[in-house]
């Protein structure tokens, strides 16, 4: 990407130029230097890219696919994505400022997103009913749904679009995304290498621009089937009231403050280790990062004192740079966020530890320091709302009835780690912990072949593993009475 690059829609297999002849521009987070130019989609250019999601849905060259090509095809783009990683991953550092070292561990395994759905693509079928009448037949089959809209946020693009696409694509589905505003690239060259994988044009299509203009248009465009969304809580509780208002479907994953509990038993140099990933991995701007701790009070202290050393000695620079640890917030704006709410967790009384700083990085970039926040509690903003960068509060429990209660009490249910030796317990707090994922002697682990779901406001439908398919396909029973006999009674109901 240079400051020549301009990137354009891509619809129906083709590059296409904004209908209102308008970009807007990207930078580099890390250096504010000009990165790309994108074209600015509004209702225009999405309606062009619905018609051509709906005319390649029911085109015979998609619809009589058969599902083992239908797999074939995500194979192959799984293949193309492993043989694009490394540009892909540099594309994707340059545009939200996330560690290239991240970026190469996600691209290694994004392609067994599309192998996974590559392999369930001929194992989407219904099942035989039995009914009372042995001449008459009862079958189910899972249908397509139509066209889906993606819409993704900017803190992992290609994986959280992959969570989508993979499956919606494996159901037989076509899509239209949209990306966020801050993160274009690497979705267009996706949707480039569906094209370039066998995927018919129009299959899988994109428009860039802003939630309020592109965004708002794809929810409220009347061919969409359906909406699967990834982003904060606030813009999902707006699509989820027009999904149901137009009674078509929607899988939501939201925003989280996810608990991180260390137990008096727990191996705490793996514990510290642990929230250090959870908090201030991808500086924070993650969906489940474990950015509120419990630590029994017996341990608390010197948990405490692990996380800060380390935190102390985080790597703060190039993206790019292999020894690089913390990297910049995504733009300006979230920079801004994060600084305000520890400066407003101050006002709230709450005593920084460590960090507390915004930095340019030494590059001149939308850096903050990691930061560890003491002396807060449920009751302050900076414990309940999500921050999404890189900052910390810790507070001590004594017992583990309290530290459920603590940790529940919250209107998030992503995801929650436990650091603990002891199995039973293990057990229990899996069982009682409202969340969607729950981590135990680990932190930020993540499978496409494992369901993951927000409980609470942290969202609505399972992506990854099987239970996708079902949010992806719709049901249909069918009825077929093989017999010539008359109809002894059409007043009664038929079994
Ligand atoms: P956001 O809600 O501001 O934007 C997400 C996407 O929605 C963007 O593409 C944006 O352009 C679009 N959008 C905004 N307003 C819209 C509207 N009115 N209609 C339609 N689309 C609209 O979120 P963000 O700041 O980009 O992302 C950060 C949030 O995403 C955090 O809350 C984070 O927790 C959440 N997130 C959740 C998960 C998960 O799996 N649960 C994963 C990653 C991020």
């Amino acid at each position: 990407m240079s400051e020549l690059t301009t990137l354009q829609h891509f619809i129906d297999g083709r590059w296409v130029e904004p209908a209102s002849g308008e970009y807007f521009e990207s930078t580099n987070p890390a250096t504010r230097e000009f990165l790309y130019r994108a074209a600015r989609g509004n209702a225009v250019d999405i309606e062009r890219a619905v018609a051509a999601a709906r005319e390649a849905f029911e085109d015979p060259r998609w619809r009589d696919l058969s599902q083992t090509r239908r797999g074939h095809l995500l194979r192959r783009l799984g293949d193309l994505i492993a043989e694009n990683a490394e540009d892909l991953a540099r594309m994707e550092t340059k545009d939200n400022g996330k560690l290239l070292r991240e970026m190469r561990g996600q691209l290694a395994t994004l392609p067994e997103y599309y192998y996974y759905y590559a392999g369930l693509a001929d194992k989407i079928h219904g099942d035989f009913i039995p009914t009372s009448d042995r001449q008459v037949l009862n079958y189910t089959a899972r249908e397509p749904l139509g066209v889906v809209g993606a819409i993704t946020p900017w803190n992992s693009p290609l994986t959280l679009t992959s969570s989508k696409l993979a499956p919606a694509l494996c159901a037989g589905n076509t899509v239209v995304i949209k990306p966020s505003e801050y993160t274009s690239a690497t979705v267009l060259k996706l949707a480039e290498l569906a094209l370039d994988a066998g995927f018919p044009p129009g299959a899988v299509n994109v428009v860039t621009g802003f939630g309020a203009e592109a965004g708002q248009a794809l929810v409220d465009h009347r061919d969409l089937a359906k909406i699967s969304f990834t982003g904060s809580t606030a813009t999902g509780a707006r699509i989820a009231a027009t999904t149901a208002s137009r009674f078509i479907g929607s899988t939501l994953e939201l925003g989280g403050k996810s608990p991180n509990i260390v137990f008096e038993d727990a191996n705490l140099p793996n514990a510290a280790m642990g929230i250090v990933a959870g908090i201030f991995a991808a500086a924070g701007q993650t969906c489940i990062a474990g950015s509120r701790v419990f630590a029994h009070r017996s341990v608390y202290e010197e948990l405490l004192a692990r996380v800060c050393e380390r935190a102390r000695t985080i790597v703060i620079g190039d993206p790019l740079d292999e020894k690089t640890e913390l990297g910049p917030l995504a733009f300006e704006g979230q920079r801004d966020k994060v600084a305000g709410y520890v400066d407003l967790g101050r006002g709230e009384g709450a005593r920084v530890l460590t960090g507390g700083r915004a930095t340019d990085g030494g590059l001149g970039g939308w850096f903050y320091e990691p930061t560890v926040l003491v002396d807060v509690d449920n009751s302050m903003r900076v414990v309940r709302e999500e921050i999404f960068g890189p900052v910390l509060a810790v507070m001590p429990f004594d017992t583990e009835d309290e530290v459920v209660r603590l940790a529940n009490d919250t209107d998030y249910g992503l995801a929650a780690g436990v650091w603990t030796t002891n199995l039973a317990r293990a057990h229990r707090m899996a069982a009682r912990l409202d969340a969607g994922t729950v981590w135990v002697n680990t932190y930020r682990a993540m499978s496409p072949m494992s369901p993951r779901q927000g409980f609470k406001t942290s969202g609505v439908g399972v992506e990854h593993g099987t239970e996708t398919i079902k949010e992806y396909t719709r049901l249909k029973s069918v009825w077929i009475n093989t017999s010539e006999e008359p109809v002894a009674d059409p007043f009664t109901m038929r079994s």
